[in-house]
């Protein structure tokens, strides 16, 4: 996988959205690039603390937020 292609799908795979291969593609990609590892960890701490400045009023977007939470969970609170 190369860098335009894990660019391109990041938020996606930061949503989840994106099947299991793709995922563990972009997640070794990451794990090794320095162009995209910056990136990944700038839209990951972006997510994080949108989920975090929506803690307590989840009665707003439960499944949103739930979603992004187990996601975030799953693809790297190693990152805080
Ligand atoms: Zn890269």
């Amino acid at each position: 996988m190369d860098c335009r292609h894990v660019i391109q799908r990041m938020w996606e795979y930061l949503d989840g959205e994106v099947p299991p291969a793709v995922a563990e593609g972009i997640r070794a990609h990451l794990a090794e690039c320095a162009r995209c590892n910056p990136q990944y960890q700038f839209q990951f701490r972006f997510l994080r603390s949108l989920v975090r400045a929506h803690e307590g009023q989840d009665a707003a977007r439960p499944e949103f937020l739930g979603k992004l939470r187990r996601t975030l969970h799953s693809i790297g609170d190693d990152l805080t």
